[in-house]
């Protein structure tokens, strides 16, 4: 085995208070998952999954409070004096499996229950009383060659469970890590058959990976060299610039984790993929709208700019933003439409000095000619805004009519 990595893992006292708990009651319980790997790597997390041989109803019958948070793959939510939940599972193996779901046996030991884990990396247990490590799958060496390994053989596993897949892809971006040669060809020899996910379970690892990704263009081209976008995303681009090197500091930390502008950035059209992903309609409203464009105004001049706006809507905010992304505001297009909105410029009919009924009110543009008439105010306030008041706009719409 290399590397060791450290000798104790620091756990949360209540994590600790429960773990001490089950031993007491002679049932064997390990820190295992997530939170084991990511402590080796320096990144220590709150909530500490521990496996325990107790049975479901034995972890509920030792605790005042519980939850029974997926009781039938033996997951027992217990809440500490703060009423904060701690995930409990017992050991276990699975029996079977329809490629995503398994039927799961309990009364097996700790290391069936490391066997039936994804990757070598989260298959590492660590026991806070004894300061033990059991790693039967060398996951620390695995962390210390930044390597996504299936546990056993990779092929077997992805047909398990297909998720997997994805997993390794996610994993693989959020560490930069790269993927095991037999995993990463077990993968693509598997990716078709991840068509048979659920497409909640597909966005979610989409969305999750994005969010977590050190690099995204790493992760959408793990996507498309695993065969999963050819699966589910056929319209991914990966565009290999150089300004996205290695980082995911993408301008507008409140627009991370959103779907429609995070997977524009890779897919067009954007609206057929959203709805393959199943994403609310609203938002494949503004995919279909950003696929529409047009993606710019023609040129920065501020008439121009303030025609597009009235073209496009309320889109103009993604068109922009995923402008600003794809590095198409050399001549500063975007600024101008910035200052339009600051300076309060009409660029819709609602926001004219008059309404339909200020005209009807005052006699002029009845019946079908009445939306002409807006449209024509509009038209000329978009070209010169200091026409925008009320009795401007009422002679202008007097000479026409
Ligand atoms: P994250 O930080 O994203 O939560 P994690 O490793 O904790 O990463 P979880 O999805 O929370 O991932 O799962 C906890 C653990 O359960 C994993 O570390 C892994 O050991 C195991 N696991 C989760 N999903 C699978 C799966 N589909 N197949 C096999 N083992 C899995
Ligand atoms: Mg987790």
């Amino acid at each position: 085995m290399s590397d060791p990595g450290p000798r104790t893992m620091p756990v949360p006292a209540a994590v600790l208070d429960i773990l001490r708990r089950l031993e007491d009651a002679g049932y064997e319980t390990w820190c295992v998952g997530g939170a084991v790997r990511d402590a080796l790597l320096g990144n220590p997390q709150q909530d500490v999954d521990l496996a325990t041989a107790a049975t479901p109803a034995a972890v509920r019958k030792l605790f005042k409070r519980t939850i029974p948070v997926g009781i039938e793959h033996g997951t027992v939510g217990v809440l500490d004096d703060a009423g904060t939940l701690h995930e409990v599972t017992t050991f276990r193996r699975d029996v079977s499996t329809d490629g995503r779901h398994a039927v799961v046996e309990f009364g097996v030991s700790l290391d069936d229950d490391l066997a039936r884990r994804d990757f070598t990396i989260n298959a590492i247990a660590y026991h806070p009383l004894t300061h033990a490590w059991r790693d039967p799958f060398d996951g620390r060496g695995d962390l210390a060659r930044r390597l996504v390994r299936a546990v056993g053989l990779p092929r077997d596993r992805f047909r398990e469970d297909r998720l997997r897949i994805l997993r390794a892809l996610r994993f693989a971006a959020r560490f930069d890590f790269t993927i095991d040669g037999a995993t990463l060809a077990a993968a693509q020899d598997e990716a078709a058959a991840s068509t048979h996910l659920s497409a909640e379970r597909v966005r979610d690892e989409w969305v999750k990976g994005l969010a977590t990704a050190k690099s995204r263009d790493h992760l959408a081209m793990l996507w498309q060299e695993s065969g999963v976008a050819t699966a589910w995303l056929p319209e991914l681009h990966v565009r290999h610039r150089d300004s996205d090197s290695r980082t995911n500091a993408t301008p507008g930390v409140e627009s991370l984790d959103d779907v429609v502008l995070v997977t524009a950035r890779y897919c067009a059209p954007l609206e057929p993929a959203l709805r393959r992903l199943k994403c609310s309609n609203a938002d494949i409203a503004r995919a279909e709208a950003l696929d529409r464009g047009p993606r710019r105004p023609p040129s920065a001049d501020a008439v121009d700019v303030r025609r597009w706006m009235a073209g496009v809507g309320r889109a103009a905010s993604d068109l922009a933003q995923h402008a600003a992304w794809s590095g198409e505001d050399q001549d500063g297009w975007i600024g101008v439409m910035d200052d339009v909105r600051s300076r309060g410029d009409a660029t819709s009919r609602g926001e004219l000095a008059v309404s339909g009924t200020d005209l009807l009110d005052a006699g002029v543009g009845a019946g079908p000619a009445l939306g002409a008439t807006l449209a024509r105010l509009l038209d000329a306030v978009l070209d010169d805004p200091a026409l925008n008041t009320r009795e401007t706009l009422l002679a202008l719409a007097r000479r026409g009519s």
